[in-house]
């Protein structure tokens, strides 16, 4: 069924240990929305990889693709791009920085990062227990006025040709859940949330960023597209080339309604997935 974008909920209130969520992250929630499968092969094979079980995702034998995501896009409008540097003010201050991500770029001096001050008293990874979701972003800002935003950087498109080459809804979907995250963790929902192209190679004349909008609908859809992951138990695929050639199960060779395979696509890489971690 379509997700239709619902109205406000409170939030589940479960003070002290994890309720009984199924963990779910950002990178999940942009899988789902292009392919269930996808997600599902994704974390049966991380799963399978950290505890040694085989390999054993939950939809059934036999499903029937669907023509399309369940989710329907966030209702998020459509964000006005802004072309440049990013906005960041004299008065801004860095509260958290990805502390695995070497490549991001410089954005701010280190007397106005807190980062290292965050990250001593915190794990790296951002945890919102009552909604069942973790995850990084790449910087958290806070504004004079208190405001904080995540800032997810993406560095392999320029801003040139906007949105033709841009992940555009995969991207708005990834920073929602990280404004989720930094409401979680600094107890104030973030207007909205950044996600900033960047150009290391291009000396920032093609960069770029837009606002995507998070209190209110968005937030709320959030919440809901998280319940249909969780209640959904067949997960099945939506078997579309645009899906299925960047997808990286399909890389592994693990999905059998792969629209294209990956090694058709990339022949220089035939050979170089272990055929033992197959399960089709
Ligand atoms: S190959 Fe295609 S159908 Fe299979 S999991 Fe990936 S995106 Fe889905």
């Amino acid at each position: 069924m379509p997700l239709v974008p619902p109205k406000a909920e409170p939030l589940p209130q479960v003070p002290g240990a994890l309720p009984p969520l199924e963990h779910l992250s950002p990178h999940d929630l942009v899988t789902y929305f292009r392919c269930p499968h996808e997600m599902e092969l994704h974390r049966s094979q991380h799963l399978s990889w950290r505890t040694g079980a085989p390999l054993h995702p939950r939809t059934p034998a036999g499903t029937a693709p669907l023509p399309h995501s369940p989710l329907l896009p966030p209702p998020v409008g459509d964000p006005r791009p802004v072309h440049g540097r990013l906005d960041v003010g004299l008065q801004d201050e860095l509260l958290y920085q990805d502390p695995d991500e070497p490549g991001l770029p410089f954005l701010f001096p280190s007397e106005r990062s807190h980062v290292h001050a965050f990250l001593r008293e915190h794990p790296p990874t951002l945890e919102d227990r009552d909604w069942g979701l973790s995850g990084r972003p790449d910087y958290v800002v806070r504004r004079p006025s208190g405001i904080c935003f995540p800032v997810e950087y993406k560095e392999t498109h320029l801003f040139e040709d906007y949105p033709r080459h841009h992940g555009r809804f995969f991207d708005f979907l990834q920073v929602l859940a990280e404004c989720r995250l930094v409401e979680a963790t600094w107890k104030v929902p973030p207007p909205s949330g950044l996600v900033y192209y960047g150009d290391s190679a291009g000396g920032g004349e093609r960069e770029g960023w837009v606002e995507v909008p998070y209190v209110g609908a968005p937030r709320a859809w959030l919440l809901s597209a998280l319940k249909v992951i969780r209640a959904d138990q067949v997960r099945a695929p939506v078997p579309q080339e645009g899906n299925c050639d960047h997808c990286e199960p399909n890389r592994d060779g693990l999905c059998r309604y792969a629209r294209t395979r990956f090694e058709d696509l990339h022949p220089s890489h035939r050979g170089e997935v272990p055929r033992a971690r197959r399960f089709y």
